[in-house]
């Protein structure tokens, strides 16, 4: 059965360029309901370790470097079948590809600086909100 949480973080280029109200905004009006939120700002360590598994990708240090260039909103949502419902909200990972109406395809400039991150699975969905949240910042 489909799980029913996703993990999410607005990238810093949306949050430089003033999207963070109305990405949040796409979500809820998605219908996901935010279960934690934090704005933060990852340290190059800690975006490093966040896309490990991008290790041996080419963009890999382009990646880490651009994710730890700003502020970011990290997120944890819920709705029935979040992750691949939460995928179809974002659009494809090129946003010259991504579909009209989803947030990369409003929001987004490029390939890398994509406006929003999406877990792939509800595995990875655990994963990624454990990196961030603890048990007593999820409600
Ligand atoms: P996602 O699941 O749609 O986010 O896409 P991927 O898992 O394939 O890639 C993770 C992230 O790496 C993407 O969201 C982009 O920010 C970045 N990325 C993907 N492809 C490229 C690329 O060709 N060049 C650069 N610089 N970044 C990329």
């Amino acid at each position: 059965m489909a799980g029913n949480i996703t993990f999410t973080m607005i990238k810093p280029d949306a949050v430089a360029n003033g999207h963070m109200g109305n990405i949040l905004n796409d979500f809820i009006q998605g219908g996901f309901k935010v279960r934690a939120m934090k704005y933060t700002w990852l340290t190059e360590a800690q975006a490093g370790a966040f896309y490990a598994v991008h290790k041996e990708r080419p963009f890999y240090g382009e990646l880490v470097g651009f994710m730890s260039s700003g502020p970011i909103v990290a997120a944890v949502l819920e709705k029935d079948n979040a992750v691949e419902d939460f995928r179809k909200l974002i659009g494809a990972t090129n946003p010259a590809e991504a579909a009209e109406g989803t947030i990369r395809r409003k929001y987004a400039k490029s390939i890398d600086a994509n406006a929003v991150h999406g877990s792939d699975s509800d595995a990875n969905a655990e994963i990624e909100a454990s990196f961030f949240f603890s048990a007593l910042e999820r409600f």
